[in-house]
């Protein structure tokens, strides 16, 4: 019998049929995404977990992403991670105890800013958004959704990514006399209310240290060497970045942009590597696709094949991803608020 961890991970998806399915997040690496029966961005899979009726549904990503889906899933169903300790980095930038003070300091200085958390954040962030009113958003759906935040009257708390947050307000014109970057240090001691209660945006300082990586230097070095190469990043590379590519936006968006590059282009870009190592892969002989620079998220790179023939082999013993149903109940009511928006104001 073959005791690859891939044949054993066939060998249990037919055992298991209809009854599990595996998700995967596009920066997992190529051992894990052809084991997915979905591939997606954060937004793809939130919006994937309310048509599945599978008993399992085991997540490849970080830990983040499957309390999402837990969040999300139907009574019965059991989300599960091969790793629970894949963290996000700038997930853990925001721990809720901290958001909670300074949304209390906030609170008392008389700025009601609707919350509006990036998807990368704690099921208690998102709770804690759910029940000021607030909201939840990926980067594929920032533009609506911090308009929507904006629209509800009292400026905006958009948290944990400055870099996303930044690179939002520039795409609806909020110029940047209108944010405020929160001094989180002392629980929020050293907040300044002045500027607090000037601003209609208020960042939370938190980024991602994979994205933050690209630099606008890399870029003019790469159209230096490449000249006519298009260069495409994620929002959550810092603002200058952005200014200084062609184009950005979140993982489908490169996707498509990839998709949609004239043949023979040469296209660099600036995300999570595992991604374009697989663009590069699909693409070979018709375009050139290259990182921007190597860049891995070493939290993604922590599901393995290995692990996730280890948790099918014997899923019905694993622990469960759970949410207590008091963080639940809010979280639940601020990601449904977010697809209810999307489902209008967005496409399909
Ligand atoms: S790439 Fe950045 S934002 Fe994404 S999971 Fe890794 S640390 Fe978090």
């Amino acid at each position: 019998m073959n005791t690859t961890p891939s044949a054993v991970i066939d060998r249990h998806r037919r055992r298991l049929g209809d009854r599990l399915v595996i998700l995967a997040h596009h920066y997992q690496h190529d051992d894990i995404v052809r084991h997915a029966d979905h591939v997606g961005d954060s937004l793809e899979l939130a919006r994937k977990i309310a048509d599945l009726s599978a008993e399992y549904i085991v997540f490849c990503g970080v830990f983040f992403m499957a309390e999402t889906a837990a969040i999300l899933a139907a009574p019965g169903q059991k989300v599960l991670i091969p790793d629970a300790s894949a963290a996000c980095v700038m997930s853990d930038m925001a721990p809720s105890w901290l958001v909670e003070a300074v949304a209390g300091r906030l609170h008392a200085m008389g700025r009601m800013a609707t919350p509006l958390t990036y998807v990368n954040s704690s099921a208690r962030v998102k709770a804690a958004c759910g029940r000021l009113g607030g909201s939840v958003c990926t980067s594929a759906n920032a533009e609506v959704m911090l308009s929507w935040a904006l629209g509800q009257g009292h400026g905006a708390l958009f948290l944990p990514d400055r870099m996303l947050g930044a690179n939002t307000c520039d795409r609806l014109g909020i110029p940047p006399e209108k944010r405020h970057i929160l001094d989180i240090r002392r629980h929020g001691a050293l907040i300044d209310p002045k500027a607090v209660l000037a601003a209609e945006v208020l960042l939370w300082p938190g980024r991602c240290v994979i994205h933050d990586k690209f630099t606008p230097d890399r870029i003019h070095a790469v159209r230096q060497a490449h000249p006519g190469a298009l260069v495409a990043v994620h929002p959550e590379c810092p603002p200058a970045t952005v200014a200084a590519a062609d184009a950005a936006g979140s993982t489908s968006f490169l996707i498509r942009f990839v998709e949609e590059a004239p043949q023979g282009a040469t296209i660099f870009i600036g995300t999570e590597e595992n991604l374009v190592v697989r663009l590069a892969r699909r693409y070979a002989g018709e375009k050139t696709v290259r990182p921007l620079l190597s860049s891995r998220c070493s939290n993604m790179a922590k599901i393995t094949e290995e692990k996730l023939a280890a948790q099918l082999a014997d899923i019905a013993s694993q622990p469960p991803v759970t949410v207590p149903h008091d963080v639940r109940e809010p979280a639940r009511a601020a990601v449904t608020r977010m697809l209810e928006v999307c489902a209008k104001r967005m496409d399909p």
